[in-house]
């Protein structure tokens, strides 16, 4: 992984298919000469150099007559290292023994919280017998009022350590602050960005220096630009594994608890090459919203979905009413199932 420490990538070259490392060299001096810089990106057909340095004096540069230069392109928008421009193959997250992305569908579910041992065990056996490729669960909780229940800590990340032992499913959980970074990077397979910490950017330069998979999610009245530029930020210091989350926005509809943004789906997969997975539970707050959603997500090319499951929703101490019981998560994990292949994609 490569930092951008303070650069900006002003223009990107793109290199021809039969470029060689030399080409790639002998570019990446004569922007050094120039005062510039490079960052490299080796696809599976070409290799894209990302150029940081003074645009008056780079412009100058005959780049496109270098051997194995095909095509010089100025970045017009805000975000860089997220763009389709910059990345055209799709991002492929590699957690421990399952995928997210291209054609790899991640099915991530669990509680919303932590609430004990056996509750966490038993949803993570349900969640793993009905499909799920990774289990989700809050170890500290984003509430809206402080005498909500607010996750059991360390304690719950040592619960999901366990759950994770028990049935291989990586673990997904939230950081919330700082304060917490080395716990929950100790325990966690991907670190989860809550909506409302989407524009904590010292959050997210923080977790961009991790190596551990990013699942960041929109905020709540984020544009899908604002979400890339998030996004940004954490790629730009060298963790390129991010996951994207449409988690719904804010809206005047009072009928559901936000609005799924389901354009934002194939928006963000024009736009980015980073997966997107949707979030039917919080974009809704009602638990039979859930299914057909999911559906919707899949169909509209979603690379995944974080679904909320709890073993009795009943007694959840957070969020029961968009929560799934086991019943119901295996009745929607196997509906899903047959449009994930029509998809073109695979489970996990
Ligand atoms: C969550 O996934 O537990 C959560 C709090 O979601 P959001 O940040 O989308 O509200
Ligand atoms: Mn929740």
């Amino acid at each position: 992984m490569t930092a951008l420490d303070g650069g900006s990538i002003e223009m990107m070259i793109v290199m021809s298919e039969g470029a060689t490392p030399h080409d790639v060299e002998y570019v990446l001096q004569k922007l050094a000469e120039a005062g510039g810089r490079g960052h490299v990106s080796t696809g599976d057909v070409v290799t894209v150099i990302g150029v940081m340095g003074d645009r008056e004096v780079i412009a100058g540069l005959p780049l496109e007559a270098y051997p194995g230069v095909d095509k010089v392109l100025p970045i017009l928008r805000p975000y860089k290292l997220v763009s389709r421009e910059f990345r055209r193959t799709d991002t492929v997250i590699d957690v421990r023994s399952t995928k997210l992305g291209g054609t790899h569908f991640g099915l991530i579910a669990g509680p919303c919280s932590v609430e004990s041992r056996e509750q966490l065990m038993t949803a993570a056996r349900m969640v793993k017998a009905a499909g799920a490729t990774m289990l989700r669960g809050g170890a500290y909780k984003p509430r809206t009022s402080p005498y909500s229940f607010q996750g059991l800590g360390v304690e719950a990340l040592q619960i999901l350590a366990e759950a994770r032992e028990e049935t291989g499913l990586p673990i997904v959980t939230e950081l919330m602050d700082i304060r917490q970074l080395d716990d929950v990077v100790r325990y966690a397979d991907v670190v989860q960005i809550g909506a409302r910490n989407m524009q904590n950017f010292y959050l997210l330069s923080a977790v961009g220096q991790v190596e551990k998979p990013v699942l960041l999610k929109r905020g709540l009245s984020a544009t899908v630009d604002e979400l890339l530029m998030a996004a940004e930020y954490i790629v730009k210091e060298g963790n390129t594994q991010v996951i994207l989350c449409e988690r719904g926005i804010r809206t005047f509809e009072t009928a559901t608890r936000n609005t799924l943004d389901v354009a934002a789906i194939p928006i963000i997969k024009q736009r980015s090459h980073l997966p997107v997975v949707v979030d039917p539970s919080h974009a809704t707050g009602k638990v039979d919203l859930i299914e057909p959603l999911s559906l919707a997500a899949v169909a509209a090319g979603a690379d995944g979905l974080l679904i909320e499951a709890h073993p009795a929703p009943e007694t959840a101490l957070c969020d029961g009413a968009q929560s799934q019981s086991p019943r119901e998560f295996s009745h929607t994990a196997a509906r899903i199932k047959d449009l994930v292949v029509w998809a073109g994609k695979t489970i996990g």
